[in-house]
């Protein structure tokens, strides 16, 4: 695996691989590897020649008052990891790479970016665009890896794609959980021993949901009412948003009628920001 920081030499391999007409998978994340990021490295390697794989805690994307200097960094063992992955290149820039002091150029997707997270964290997309507009122009993909875990992520990339022309194709991976059912996010880390049990309430919760809407309900306050009550069974949990919206424009619902829906929600534990999410199919 070679690791390049300077993003003109990154950009120099990638368009040496572009001429050869190499297909080349790009998955950017912020590190802290863990097999959620790994079920997108793996997929990325099976379906092309070569794999990029980058590594950067994206300040733009944090909120001034967010975990931006506390995020996990153990470059160390995320460097282990794609090694014996057989990760082609990593891509390790700077801060001051990126965003040189005269940086002034931002990208935002209207609309989408509104709803869910976007609410509390109104500059966060706006940051993930912009990074990924970056990121992409450095590595030339032919396809470039998320997780559903951050499904608004996805849905935000994709208008940006589309409607910006990138020539690059996004693939969406299935969400990785542990045993117990919680979602795998580098955040899980800063969970105590008793938060991380509590946190399980989030994936149950989000079950019940489902659980509702496949037995007939379709009344979306219920639905609500129900999840809400299960979170609620912990002090500790604050909930940040439940929503069941529509799967692609995110418009909020009140009653069910569409063949899919999207159960979404983020909470705080203990200061730290979760989140999860179901599609869910509804039975005619
Ligand atoms: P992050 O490092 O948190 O920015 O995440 C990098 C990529 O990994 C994003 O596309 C995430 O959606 C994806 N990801 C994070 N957690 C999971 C998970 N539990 N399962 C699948 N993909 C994930």
């Amino acid at each position: 695996m070679e690791i390049i920081r300077n993003p003109n030499a990154m950009q120099e391999i990638a368009i040496g691989l572009f001429k050869r007409s190499v297909s080349v998978g790009f998955v950017p994340t912020m590190g802290a590897l863990h097999d959620g990021h790994v079920s997108l490295i793996e997929a990325s390697l099976h379906d092309n020649d070569q794999t990029i794989v980058s590594v950067f805690i994206n300040p733009t994307q944090f909120g001034p008052d967010e975990d931006l200097s506390s995020y996990p960094h153990p470059i160390d063992e995320d460097i282990e990891r794609l090694r014996s992955l057989h990760v082609d290149y990593l891509f390790l820039p700077t801060k001051e790479d990126i965003y040189p002091q005269n940086y002034s150029s931002y990208l935002e997707v209207q609309g989408l970016t509104n709803r869910l997270c976007g609410l509390s964290r109104p500059t966060h997309f706006r940051g993930v665009t912009t990074i990924c507009s970056i990121l992409f122009h450095l590595t030339l993909p032919t396809l470039v890896y998320f997780g559903q875990k951050d499904y608004q992520q996805t849905l935000v990339i994709e208008r940006l794609v589309n409607d910006l022309h990138f020539p690059i194709n996004i693939k969406v991976m299935p969400i990785v959980r542990d045993k117990d059912g919680l979602a795998l996010s580098s955040r899980n880390q800063y969970l105590s021993e008793s938060e991380r049990i509590i946190a399980l309430g989030i994936n149950q919760s989000l079950g019940i949901g489902e659980d509702l809407i496949h037995e007939g309900e379709r009344n979306v306050h219920l639905i609500k009412k129900a999840v809400t009550e299960h979170l609620s069974k912990s002090k500790d949990i604050n909930i940040d948003y439940i929503s069941i919206c529509h799967p692609k424009t995110l418009i909020e619902l009140t009653h069910l009628t569409i063949g899919k829906v999207f159960i979404a929600l983020s909470v705080y534990l203990g200061g730290v920001r979760l989140i999860d999410n179901r599609i869910v199919k509804l039975a005619n």
